[in-house]
């Protein structure tokens, strides 16, 4: 972390980063200096984009938008990402944990329903000291946590007093394909667990509220079909309703996009087309066969790479300086 001067780098903050261990891959490499694990992050924050975000989910993007933050590198290696030149490219900025904090609250000042973390997992030592300050100054709506489902419960933990919103994913219950297609040994107990505790923490502070449309405190666990995976698609459902019932909202999503100049996928040639909207809608009966009431679907066909924000540094400088790093 070369930004010394930053008021918000705490010793706490520094032992952390120092052997990191924040996420499931446990590599326990000192990101200070010029090592770094399966994310392949610094201990410094790296953004690709800032700006409000109208495709999530209607109680997180409501009219207004979602005030949506990409973060650079990803725990996951999703081979068929659609953000895959910021989560596996790394493309971004190094910025400030002051700086941070003032995005939130410039998110804020544009109108956002909330700051919604995307892909926080491998920055969560230094998001918990930025959320603090932005609320001492003036930081009044809702932190969203976007992000894979693969996260520790000593991780979460750090997030309790930080997160309001949890959106969580829950990608798989088959191990192999969670190996195969995102390189995470282990996700589908892992990622349950994961969920178990975000609940835990929403129902320890009062339980879901939502408010004029707009989740203020709760938990949407995700879940995009994938074209091939219908039948895993199934048991996700199943695993979620036999666990958790009505206390959480489950999202499920129809968007996967097959990404183009992708080797990887030619040993997983059903993921090199579109899904097929009868299969999106037999995972649809499927919940709500099951009896999932808060329940979000998407509308219309797979969507096309023109709905992946443009990640070109928006928001990420403050408005007087130039950009300087990509
Ligand atoms: S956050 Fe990155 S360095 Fe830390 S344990 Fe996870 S993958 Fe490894």
């Amino acid at each position: 972390m070369c930004e010394s001067s930053d008021h918000l780098i705490t010793s706490e903050l520094l032992s952390g980063f120092k052997a990191c261990n924040l996420c499931p891959h446990k590599c326990g490499v000192d990101r200070t200096g010029n090592k770094t694990g399966v994310c392949n992050a610094s201990s410094q924050v790296k953004i690709a984009r800032a700006a409000l975000h109208y495709w999530e989910e209607p109680p997180i993007s409501g009219e207004n938008g979602s005030g949506a933050v990409f973060f650079s590198h990803c725990t996951l290696k999703c081979i068929f990402c659609q953000n895959k030149a910021i989560s596996q490219g790394g493309f971004g900025s190094y910025i400030s944990l002051e700086r941070l904090s003032e995005i939130y609250l410039e998110l804020q000042d544009k109108g956002a329903h909330n700051i919604n973390l995307v892909s926080p997992s491998q920055y969560v030592y230094a998001i918990v000291p930025t959320v603090k300050y932005a609320r001492e100054k003036s930081l009044h709506i809702p932190i969203v946590y976007n992000s894979s489902g693969y996260e520790r419960e000593e991780t979460l933990d750090l997030l309790r007093d930080t997160v309001n919103v949890w959106l969580p994913d829950y990608k798989y219950t088959d191990d192999k394909l969670a190996r195969n297609l995102s390189r995470a040994p282990g996700y589908s107990s892992v990622a349950l667990k994961a969920i178990e505790t975000m609940l835990k923490q929403v129902e320890q502070h009062g339980g879901r509220i939502v408010d004029n449309g707009i989740m203020k405190q709760g938990i949407i666990v995700r879940h995009l079909v994938l074209p091939g995976h219908e039948d895993d698609s199934m048991n996700v459902l199943s695993t979620l309703w036999n666990a958790f019932g009505n206390r959480i909202d489950v999202s499920i999503m129809s968007q996967y996009t097959p990404p183009s100049n992708c080797e990887e996928l030619n040993s997983e040639p059903s993921l090199l087309k579109p899904l097929e909207h009868d299969m999106y809608e037999a995972v649809l009966d499927w919940a709500d066969m099951l009896g999932f009431e808060n329940l979000w679907w998407q509308e219309g066909d797979a969507v096309g790479e023109s709905f992946i924000p443009e990640f070109d540094l928006s928001g990420v400088f403050a408005p007087e300086h130039k950009k300087v790093e990509a």
